[in-house]
Formats: C-alpha cells, sequence, structure tokens
C-alpha cells in the first residue's frame, strides 16, 4: 500500500521507525489536519460544540461588534469579513446577518483548510471566498476579523523538565505494542534557553507549551490590520502566559480521550496563551484588548437584553434561549475559561465590552 493510503496512525508509526521520535507540534497537526479533514465534527451527533452552535446570540453579537467599531471607526469602503476555521458557517451567517442590520454588507473570506468544512460553510454562506491561509487574502479595504474555537486547534510544542535540565517533550510508539496507541516521552535535546528564566527550576515532569503557528497566523493577521485599517475579535478557551500546564487535551463523542491514541480519531486542542497573541499584535503596531472572560464580554455587549427580546417574541423556546445565554455566560460553563481579544488599528476606535 502506497505510504499516503495508509491509515495516519500507520503512517505516524512508520515516520517514528524510519526518524526516531517526533514532536508533540508534528503529531497534532498531522492528528487535526486529519481529523478536519475527515468529517463535520460540531454539533449532538459529532465530537463536541462551539458558542455559534449553542446559540445565533453568538454570532449576533460578534457582528454587531465589528460593525460598531468599524462605525466608529468612520466608516471605511471596502470591508473584508475576514473568519479562521468557521466550522459549518454559523458565526459567519448570524454575524453578517446582524452587520446587514447596521448597513454593513462586508465581502466574506473565510481561512479553512479542511475540504469536508468548506462544503458545510458554502451550504450557508454562499458568496464566500476561500483561503488556505492569510497570504492570498485581498489587499484593499478594512479588514474585520474572527476566530473562534481556532486557535487552540493549531499545533503545541511542549517542554518538559527533567532533572538533568528542560526537554522538548516528542511522540513514540506505545511500549505496550498496542496498535494505533503513541506515547510521549522527554527527548534528548535540552532545551532550557526556550525556557523563560522564570519557569526554568520547575518541578520535575512540569510542561510548558508553546504554539509558533498561533504566533505566526496572530502576526500575519496583526500585520494586515496595520496594512489596511480594521479589528479582530479572538475567542478561545486560554490564559495569560507564561504558565507551566500541560493542557492538551482529546474530546471523541463529547467525551475526554487519551490525546495519543488513535491520532485523527479525535479533536485535539491545547489553551490558547493569550498574552503571545497580544505580543505579536503589538508587536505589529496594534492595539490590544482583553483577554476578559467571555461571559462578561457577551453581557457588555447586551447578551442579556438580546435573550429577553429572542424570548419575548418566541415565548416557546423561552427555556431553550435561557439556556443557551446560560451556558454562554455562567462562570461554570463558558463564560470565564473561555476568553475574548480585540486587536485593533492604532487609528480606530476602541473595543467595545472590555472595561471588566
Ligand atoms: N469556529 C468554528 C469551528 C471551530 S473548530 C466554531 O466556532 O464553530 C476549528 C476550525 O478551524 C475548523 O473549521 C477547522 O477545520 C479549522 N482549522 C483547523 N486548523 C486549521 C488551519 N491550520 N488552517 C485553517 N483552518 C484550520
Amino acid at each position: 500500500m502506497p505510504a499516503d493510503d495508509l491509515p495516519l496512525a500507520d503512517r505516524l508509526a512508520r515516520q517514528i521507525d524510519a526518524g526516531g521520535p517526533i514532536s508533540v507540534a508534528h503529531f497534532m497537526a498531522e492528528a487535526n489536519a486529519h481529523y478536519y479533514t475527515s468529517r463535520d465534527p460540531l454539533g449532538a451527533a459529532g465530537d463536541f460544540i462551539t458558542a455559534p452552535e449553542i446559540s445565533q446570540m453568538f454570532g449576533e453579537l460578534v457582528g454587531l461588534w465589528l460593525a460598531d467599531i468599524w462605525m466608529r471607526s468612520g466608516h471605511k469602503a471596502n470591508p473584508l469579513y475576514v473568519e479562521l476555521g468557521p466550522g459549518r458557517g454559523t458565526l459567519a451567517a448570524d454575524a453578517l446577518r446582524a452587520m446587514q442590520m447596521a448597513a454593513l454588507a462586508p465581502k466574506v473570506h473565510f481561512v479553512e483548510t479542511s475540504e469536508t468544512l468548506r462544503d458545510r460553510q458554502k451550504a450557508n454562506v454562499p458568496h464566500a471566498v476561500w483561503h488556505d491561509d492569510l497570504d492570498t487574502l485581498p489587499l484593499g479595504g478594512p479588514i474585520l476579523a474572527v476566530a473562534n474555537e481556532f486557535f487552540d486547534a493549531l499545533p503545541v510544542r511542549q517542554m518538559v523538565a527533567t532533572p538533568k535540565g528542560w526537554r522538548e517533550r516528542v511522540v513514540i510508539r506505545a511500549r505496550n505494542g498496542q496498535p494505533g496507541c503513541f506515547e510521549p516521552m522527554a527527548g534528548f535535546r535540552p532545551m532550557d534557553s526556550a525556557v523563560p528564566p522564570s519557569l526554568r527550576h520547575a518541578p520535575e515532569g512540569a510542561i510548558l507549551e508553546s504554539s509558533p503557528a498561533s504566533a505566526t497566523i496572530a502576526y500575519a493577521l496583526a500585520l494586515r490590520i496595520a496594512k489596511q485599517g480594521g479589528a479582530a475579535i479572538i475567542i478561545d478557551y486560554g490564559y495569560e502566559g507564561p504558565a507551566l500546564g500541560d493542557t492538551l487535551q482529546a474530546v471523541r463523542g463529547h467525551k475526554a480521550a487519551n490525546p495519543f491514541a488513535g491520532p485523527g480519531e479525535s479533536d485535539l486542542t491545547a489553551h490558547v496563551d493569550f498574552t503571545t497573541l497580544g505580543n505579536m499584535a503589538r508587536q505589529a503596531g496594534l492595539r490590544v484588548f482583553g483577554p476578559v472572560g467571555q461571559g462578561g464580554w457577551l453581557k457588555a455587549l447586551g447578551i442579556d437584553a438580546r435573550a429577553a427580546m429572542l424570548a419575548q417574541s418566541a415565548p416557546e423556546r423561552a427555556e431553550e434561549i435561557e439556556s443557551a445565554r446560560s451556558r454562554l455566560t455562567a462562570e461554570d460553563q463558558m463564560g470565564t475559561l473561555f476568553k475574548a481579544m480585540a486587536l485593533v488599528h492604532p487609528d480606530w476606535a476602541s473595543a467595545e465590552g472590555f472595561n471588566e
């Protein structure tokens, strides 16, 4: 069988046999590339659910936030709506509808690598234009960008503290010989110089993550906004780094799974380091707002009033609307762990919803 047709686990096993251990980042990148092209993972029948799939209110408020900052920054001509990893296109459809109410009708550009999800997106937003990465976005009008649960799907590398110092965490075949199973171990190459001095003396087994892929994309996006004008709203679950911790996790059928078993069959994510994303934007000359909790941000934008209005016009759905509102905002649900951060062109207005 040609190597391309082999199941992903066999291909990774062959790579390891031939070339030695692979990095966690390489493993995660290969696993997610396969995962997202081979299925639509969203929704009750899939593996996980995201904010725009919980309620139309989420996409609508994102759209209103973009329309608001665009209007207060002088209605610049030819705006582009740019979404990274749009999933089913639900957020975009809801956001574009809300923007339309504010007389904003941007051209739509999606950055999406999965052919399967591009098909789903086309059904919801037929006039979108698709891109493999940010490089091919048109030059010209200002960029109104959205990334919801996008950066968490990008690969992280992991460093692990050993008695001999910091090492890159690498992936080998599982030593129990189970087919399709892998396991992490400390690699041999010293990595101490890649660890911030404040964290260098961490206890044995401590893990430090970084996501060069996320930093690269955040920087590319920020450079475009610096050049063309505009703003971006990034929403994800994450933290303000640098911080220790192994956040790599796998979800399958709405349950936690072993991230190193069955690569490409479960959704791999890692928490997003908002500090790094913000620093990339600052380096490109942008202003950064947040991160603040998703719950506080949505409340500042008026989710409570929007929910009350929806419930009034559809009383039979009142319970469902209230449960969605609470799921998106409650502290013990998505309200705090999920965070919002805005990147804004220096000449544009301040971002709404960030004075917690
Ligand atoms: N934003 C959507 C989907 C989140 S899932 C929502 O909130 O429902 C992650 C999305 O990012 C999927 O659309 C996936 O195909 C896409 N994706 C993952 N890695 C990507 C990459 N490197 N480049 C572009 N899109 C990617």
